[in-house]
């Protein structure tokens, strides 16, 4: 199976007050001394494998130079056998881009940027704590565009506090107008000790109700789909051709290697995961010492039951064949009792060997992966 190589770069120019991802302040001699232990950890890892992705995530990974990513790059490509046509993606904040600094990452191998936008409503952006405004993201996107880039894609975040349907409309036709080949749709998440909770509590900001947020998601994957973006998986759309092949990996049974503090990677029935901390992974690295959690080699329904739950994201859902031949597991013999409601209210549906949830299961995708726990 063909490798996808994913690389944490755990820095950030300022910390948004929503944010529970593995990363820190921007500090610069901690950065120069962390992309060296990458690329000692990418080049001790690979032995010559197969890769046709490379994932720049993090954090904010366009914070490196580009003659940074060019090194780690050129440390993935000679410790794999990465595709010629590789797709290597950029995580990119719109606050870090210039032209000088998209024509480097251009010419470092990068072929893909991912833009943290979230959305273009000034407020909203203030209420996220984000350092950019709505018109760096759409410069950005144009310096993108200028230094050579044709595969662009934008985040935006759905269920914001104080957002209405019309803020998210605004935001979705500013997006299209963008004109991006593809778009994440978010939505956000507050977890228990979120900064940002206590400031909504203190400015009186709410989230608009469930059903308010069904219809901006289902508005919003309708006219995405008017602008040429089709829905392929719960979140994400795309140009034809223009699905992220290195996210599809992650939805698709694949498999991959994560490099960098808190990575994780899956390859051959087995899981691993960096040590999270960025000073102890530099040290461990530094020391020679290994930075992954021992492999954990799952079992055959845990397997099957992950490969169930992210392939049932994707808009064709999973090949009922295929889960056969690769678990020996009848899935609608073991499951399509408790599934058999679901199909009732058109919220699953089973056409041609494939099991797929609706546009309406995909609102209760929780409640329908409950079946296979
Ligand atoms: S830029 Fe992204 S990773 Fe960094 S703090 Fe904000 S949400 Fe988190």
């Amino acid at each position: 199976m063909t490798l996808g190589l994913y690389l944490h770069i755990p820095f950030c120019s300022s910390i948004c007050n929503y944010c529970n991802f593995n990363r820190g302040l921007f500090d610069g001699p901690l950065k120069d001394r962390y992309v060296r232990a990458l690329e000692r950890e990418i080049r001790q890892a690979g032995r010559g494998e197969a890769a046709d992705t490379i994932y720049f995530g993090g954090g904010t990974p366009s914070l490196l130079e580009p003659e940074e990513i060019g090194r780690l790059i050129t440390a993935c490509r000679g410790a794999f056998d990465v595709a010629e046509d590789a797709e290597v993606t950029l995580e990119t904040n719109p606050e870090t881009s210039s032209p000088p600094r998209m024509e480097g990452f251009r010419a470092a191998g990068v072929n893909r940027v991912s833009f943290g936008v979230q959305s273009f409503n000034p407020d909203e952006l203030r209420r996220l704590g984000r350092v950019h405004t709505a018109g760096r993201a759409r410069d950005a996107a144009a310096e993108a565009r200028a230094a050579g880039f044709d595969n662009i894609s934008l985040d935006l975040m759905m269920w914001l506090p104080g957002q209405s349907r019309d803020d998210w409309r605004q935001s979705v036709e500013a997006l299209i107008e963008v004109g991006p080949e593809h778009a994440s749709l978010y939505l956000l998440e507050l977890y228990p000790n979120a900064p940002l909770r206590e400031e909504m509590a203190r400015a009186g900001w709410s989230l608009a109700p469930d059903e308010d947020a069904a219809e901006m998601y289902l508005w919003s994957l309708g006219r995405l789909e008017d602008a040429g973006l089709g829905q392929y998986e719960i979140s994400n759309v795309a140009r034809p051709g223009r699905r992220s092949r290195h996210n599809v990996k992650y939805w698709s049974d694949g498999e991959w290697l994560g490099f960098g503090c808190g990575a994780h990677s899956t390859r051959e029935g087995s899981r691993w995961n960096n040590v999270a901390g960025t000073g102890d992974y530099i040290a461990r690295i530094d020391a020679g010492q290994p930075v992954g959690t021992e492999r954990r080699t799952l079992g055959r329904d845990e397997r099957l039951e992950d490969a169930l739950f992210t392939g049932l994201r994707l808009v064709e859902g999973v090949d009922l064949a295929s889960m056969r031949n690769r678990y020996g597991v009848d899935v609608w013999a073991k499951y399509g009792t408790a599934l058999a409601p679901f199909v009732t209210d058109d919220l699953v549906r089973l056409e041609e060997g494939r099991l797929r949830l609706t546009r309406a299961g995909m609102l209760v995708a929780n409640e329908i992966m409950a079946v296979f726990v």
